[in-house]
């Protein structure tokens, strides 16, 4: 059976990645900050007669927690096939240029970016297990520097300084990452959701759960050869998805 972990999945859209990996018969670590509401997110799936979930306590910005949830993986498992970095902060407002503080600056780079780094290199050697090893770090179309800077982009007025460049620099840590791994079997690609409905926007978010869902377990399942180091966004580009950076 193959396995998944999906970070931030104790609710919105990493529950809903978490639940459609798990429909597809993937065994899925899901991964929540908060053990109690991880348990209560297992139990609804339980409760739709999805029981190959099971909860792990995992905060990103932590280094004992990664660890940890490394080693408690490890006693299970000697291998994951698909990492989904989902989790991640918006920061937090103002967000202006000139009213941002170096502290929300900080945290959210704890979170989007060192986060996603940090349990990327906590889980490469059970990744490295794989045969067919699949990385989808969770982004947004609002971290590409090419949209952002055209002013005929839908989200042209949706300015945030350290949200938006959290994700851009996540994005490159994707395009690294894939080049230093290139030549082996990993695909590892930036997917952004689609402006979704959640709690990271107050619900003001135009999209599904189900719709982003689809779009990350797209990227988390491409074959052999499919595409490593691209960032896609089926809103901004409903033909190919691809996007610039
Ligand atoms: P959300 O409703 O705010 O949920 C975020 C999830 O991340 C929660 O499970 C939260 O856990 C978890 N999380 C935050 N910090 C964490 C940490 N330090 N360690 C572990 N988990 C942590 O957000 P969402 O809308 O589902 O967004 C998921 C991802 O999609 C994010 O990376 C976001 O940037 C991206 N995205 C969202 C949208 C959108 O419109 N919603 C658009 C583009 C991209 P708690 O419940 O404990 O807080």
């Amino acid at each position: 059976m193959k396995t998944a972990l999906v970070t931030g999945a104790n609710k919105s859209i990493g529950f809903e990645v978490a639940r459609q990996l798990a429909h597809k018969g993937i065994y899925v670590y899901l991964g929540s900050r908060d053990v109690q509401n991880g348990i209560d997110a297992v139990n609804k799936l339980l409760e739709d007669g999805i029981n190959n979930v099971e909860v792990i306590q995992l905060d990103i910005t932590d280094d004992e927690s990664v660890k940890n949830a490394r080693a408690k993986i490890g006693e299970k498992t000697e291998r994951l096939d698909i990492l989904i970095n989902n989790a991640g902060v918006f920061g937090g407002y103002p967000q202006g240029a000139l009213e941002i503080t170096i502290d929300q600056f900080k945290a959210t780079y704890d979170a989007n970016v060192y986060g996603v780094i940090r349990v990327t290199q906590v889980f490469i050697d059970l990744l490295r297990n794989s045969p067919e090893p699949r990385i989808v770090n969770v982004s947004s179309s609002q971290g590409s520097i090419t949209l952002h800077s055209d002013p005929s982009y839908k989200y042209y007025d949706y300015k945030a300084a350290a949200y938006l460049s959290s994700k851009a620099a996540m994005n490159m840590y994707t395009v690294v990452l894939a080049y230093d791994l290139k030549g082996t079997a990993f695909k590892i690609n930036s997917v952004c959701p689609g402006f979704t409905k959640t709690d990271f926007n107050g619900h003001r978010g135009t999209g599904t759960v189900e719709d982003a869902g689809k779009r990350i377990v797209k990227y988390a399942l491409i074959d052999k050869d499919g595409p490593t180091g691209k960032f896609f966004s089926e809103e901004n580009n409903p033909e190919t998805g691809e996007i610039a950076w």
